[in-house]
């Protein structure tokens, strides 16, 4: 039996590339390794399914720092609206929450991935779980996908979807990479990104912050010559190993790659009053002084920051607890107000790329055809999703990347295969 269009994955560019495969008429087969589709569109967003991000597209593309460029092509065909028109057109309400994230209303991912399959089912797009692929042997009129069983199916076109490298255990294992290298393609060094950073400072190793989420604070990343690389204003919390949370998230890559150009630390400086100007706290905080000369000086300075990191800041400045406002000198309160402004922390590393939401590097852009996905290199092989090296914030983006690209691959994929067979 040959089959028009093999994907292998069902993540989310997989399941959208059979859609779209099976919407232009090709004979569609789907291969999933695990037993279940969907399995980390199922636990992103919290468990939520965050299918895509509301924001303009402009914006969207600025949130994929990882090429998120070579996705204006792919978004002239299909962007995030469609994404969302497609869903609504499916059945599944969805609502917009923080920094333009949408979500299913039902807040289940089940809604979501029974919409996919039922589509699925509806457009006969023949799937097969537990059926890992092996190989793919590439050839002139048909590619053959060799399973792990030994057994061989031929097909016109394939899309290879099988994700990145991260969290493994959802099924995600990198086992597109070699398939791609067999066809003649680049694979740019993987790492990982999106991912909890590690720190050697005293104050982690000792566990004084361990716990501690600080809210809509400032982080950025500073190069060797102390100039800021990138600054993300999100919440942040201090863990046993190091920082994590949503700043840390959007701010890892960017110490990652600094780590791989050799460096051993790389600085993190933290704003904990973002919104505030430095030298006008430093005077607020005078008058309140002078108005209360022999309160302690950790009472006035509660509420500003959370009262750990109050504490933290004031034993670094040698400052205990009951010490009267008064007897603070200038210097020291300009050195406090400055940690509030400036707090520096070195980091070292980052947890490894099993542990990352979403895997940096993969599949060379520069051989891939920006508006259908299509391989340079090989005819009629396709790729889409994490395996390509796109990579997004979390929020949304690199759904949004998974399904735009697989979009496309599908619908390419079959098109090919139409010029090839006459389907
Ligand atoms: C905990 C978590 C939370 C996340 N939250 C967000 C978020 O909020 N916003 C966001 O944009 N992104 C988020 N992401 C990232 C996002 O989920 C992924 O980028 C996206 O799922 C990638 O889609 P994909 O289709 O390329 O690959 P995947 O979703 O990884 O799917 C690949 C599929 O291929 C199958 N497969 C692998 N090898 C084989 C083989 N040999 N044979 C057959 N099948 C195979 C796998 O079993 C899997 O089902 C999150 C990731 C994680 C881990």
């Amino acid at each position: 039996m040959n089959y028009d269009v093999i994907v292998i994955g069902g993540g989310p560019s997989g399941l959208m590339a059979s859609i779209a495969a099976a919407e232009h008429g090709a004979k569609t087969m789907l291969l999933e390794k695990g037993h279940k589709l969907g399995n980390k569109l199922a636990i992103s967003g919290g468990g939520r399914c965050n299918v895509t991000n509301r924001l303009p597209q402009d914006e969207v593309i600025k949130h994929i720092p990882g090429n998120g460029r070579f996705l204006y092509s792919a978004f002239s065909v299909f962007n995030n609206y469609d994404i969302i028109e497609f869903f609504e057109g499916m059945g599944v309400a969805l609502k917009e929450e923080d920094h333009g994230r949408m979500f299913p209303v039902s807040n289940s991912a089940k809604t979501v991935v029974n919409a996919l399959l039922n589509k699925l089912a509806e457009l006969n797009v023949e799937i097969k779980l537990d059926t890992p692929v092996e190989a793919i042997h590439y050839g002139d009129q048909t590619h053959t996908v060799i399973l792990k069983s030994g057994a061989k199916i031929n097909t016109t076109s394939v899309v290879i979807a099988v994700g990145g490298k991260a969290v493994p255990h959802t099924g995600s294992t990198g086992d597109g990479y070699a398939w791609a290298k067999k066809a003649g393609h680049t694979i740019t060094e993987l790492y990982p990104t999106e991912v909890a950073l590690t720190s050697n400072e005293d104050f982690i190793k000792q566990k004084t912050l361990q716990g501690l989420s600080l809210r809509d604070v400032s982080l950025s990343v500073l190069n060797e010559r102390n100039k800021t690389i990138i600054t993300h204003q999100m919440d942040m919390i201090f863990t046993h190993f190091g920082v994590s949370g949503p700043a840390v998230l959007r701010c890892s890559q960017f110490v990652v790659k600094e780590l791989m150009k050799g460096r051993k630390n790389v600085t993190l400086l933290l704003d904990t009053l973002p919104d505030k100007n430095e030298a006008k706290l430093y005077e607020e905080l005078q008058i309140t002084i002078e108005e209360n000369p022999k309160k302690a000086l950790k009472n006035i300075l509660k509420g500003i920051i959370p009262e750990r990191f109050l504490t933290f800041l004031l034993a670094k400045n040698n400052i205990d607890d009951e010490q009267k406002s008064a007897n603070v000198s200038k210097e020291t309160l300009r050195s406090i107000v400055h940690d509030m402004k400036n707090f520096t922390f070195i980091v070292n590393g980052s947890l490894p790329l099993e542990k990352a939401f979403v895997t940096g590097g993969g599949v060379s852009i520069k051989e891939i055809v920006p508006n259908t996905m299509q391989s340079k290199i090989m005819d009629r092989l396709y790729f889409c999703g994490e395996i390509l090296d796109i990579h997004g914030y979390t929020g949304g983006y690199n759904i949004t990347s998974a399904l735009v690209t697989g979009r496309l691959a599908g619908m390419n994929a079959a098109y090919e295969a139409s010029y090839t067979t006459g389907i």
